[in-house]
């Protein structure tokens, strides 16, 4: 579904902040990229909707070179989900969600059901929560609202950058459980960028640990944690413990 070749971004000539990193991404599985802070992972992920242009290499989505596409066109089919959830705060909830299916002139009646059935599914009671505004909601609670938007228009991918990342350790868990619990994530594709080795476990299908703009090791959770390739990936989760 998602190929990235050789792929390469620096900001100045001396600092590649990725370095022809490559890997890909089957339908329905969840590609982790891991690592600590300023490993070149948000920078990767945004290469991916062309919010930042490579400098080199090529993503392919689908067999089509992404950068041969309109980006717009190319973020249509992705749900991006951010720490932070940049809801409209004058718009209300069931508003919010309704934004990408308006773009593609969804009829009324069908954006409505869809906004329903996500708020159901992400525990937020339509009739309480349709008609309510982001700030009339728990930090935790917009965050359910900002999945919800991403999903709205049925994207077959999702790009999440530390999705839970402002919420609090009990937040955190509740609401990844009930999103990880939504039936149509199976069929999603979808990478995810994170710092916590917990979530990468729990959410991974793959995990691409990433360590100053290089792919340290690629691969099954059980694989990085059990046969690390080198002494940087035994040194990383050894001192999560
Ligand atoms: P991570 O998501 O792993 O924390 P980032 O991809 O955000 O890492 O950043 C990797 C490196 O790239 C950092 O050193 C950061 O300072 C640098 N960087 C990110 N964006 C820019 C930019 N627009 N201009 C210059 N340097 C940048």
């Amino acid at each position: 579904m998602i190929k990235v070749d050789q792929l390469s971004k620096y900001f100045t000539p001396l600092k590649k902040v990725v370095d022809a990193i490559s890997f890909e991404v089957n339908k329905g599985e969840t590609l982790v990229l891991l690592g600590t802070s300023g490993s070149g992972k948000t920078t990767t992920l945004r290469m991916l909707n062309r919010l930042i242009e490579p400098s080199s290499g090529t993503i392919t989505i689908n067999g089509q070179n992404i950068l041969q596409q309109p980006a717009d066109a190319l973020r249509r089919q992705m749900g991006y989900v951010l720490q932070e959830t940049g809801l409209f705060p004058h718009y209300t909830i069931a508003e919010n969600i309704a934004i990408v299916p308006g773009l593609l002139q969804w009829p009324k009646q069908q954006t409505a059901a869809r906004t329903e059935e996500l708020l159901h599914k992400l525990q937020l009671p339509p009739h309480e929560y349709s008609e309510a505004y982001p700030r009339e909601l728990s930090g935790g609670q917009q965050q359910r609202v900002g999945l919800a938007r991403a999903l709205a228009a049925n994207p077959p991918i999702l790009l999440m950058d530390e999705p839970f990342g402002a919420l609090d350790p009990i937040t955190r868990g509740m609401v990844r459980k009930d999103f990880m619990a939504l039936d149509e994530l199976h069929q999603k594709t979808i990478v995810l960028v994170t710092h916590d080795v917990n979530e990468a476990f729990i959410m991974g299908t793959q995990i691409c640990l990433m360590h100053e703009g290089r792919i340290a090791q690629i691969g099954s959770p059980a694989t990085l944690l059990f046969n690390p390739a080198n002494d940087f990936v035994r040194n990383f989760f050894s001192e999560q413990r």
